[in-house]
């Protein structure tokens, strides 16, 4: 796709993240193989790579969605982290994979697993396209990673700019002079 001035660059073209989901897909096939599964996704960010993750896994899958919130408006984190929206489902004592768009300070995701995991389900793992490393703000590591990625701002294939952006197909880096960084 061609994009506009708002995008620097793309940074995981669409054919390397299908590449990706599927060997996400199979790896997750496998460690739960004989086992049921619930895979969560973190709205709004998590909803393209959720939809074709789950079908990429193969066996006994729910869903189910949840939604908190950490960030302000623009590139910046508030720190504060809210629940949106919750489970529709009880968890306690099922196979529960979370799947988040980005894990960049840890805040969000930290937050998450701590409130699930007080609804002891029988076990709970976190599945993330990408990570940023290098900006933890708490010690946090997700199971599964697509992509591990540099500290740039991305937009695209699910991640938004101002709630703008997330149907582009690809992984983008946003052009600084975009938030004015
Ligand atoms: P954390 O709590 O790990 O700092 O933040 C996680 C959330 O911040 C992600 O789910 C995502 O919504 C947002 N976020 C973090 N880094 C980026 C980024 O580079 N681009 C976009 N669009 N959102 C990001």
């Amino acid at each position: 796709m061609e994009y506009g001035k708002e995008i620097k660059k793309v940074l995981v073209c669409k054919e390397r993240i299908a590449e990706r989901v599927r060997e996400l897909g199979e790896q997750i096939s496998r460690d739960y193989e004989g086992e049921s599964i619930t895979l969560v996704c973190t709205l709004r960010g998590g909803c393209v790579f959720f939809a074709d993750l789950i079908r990429a896994v193969r066996g006994d899958v729910e869903i189910d969605f949840i939604a908190v919130s950490s960030y302000g408006a623009g590139t910046k984190t508030s720190g504060e982290v809210k629940m949106v929206k919750d489970l529709s489902e009880p968890i306690k004592g099922k196979n529960i994979i979370v799947v988040e768009d980005i894990i960049d300070t840890g805040v969000t995701l930290s937050y998450l697993k701590k409130l699930l995991e007080a609804r002891e389900p029988k076990s709970l793992k976190i599945c993330s396209l990408l990570d940023k490393p290098s900006r933890r703000k708490v010690e946090f590591e997700g199971d599964y990673i697509g992509f591990e990625i540099e500290n740039e701002y991305v937009v695209g294939y699910g991640l938004d700019f101002n709630q703008k952006m997330r149907h582009y197909p690809d992984v983008c880096v946003l052009a600084p002079e975009v938030y004015g960084g």
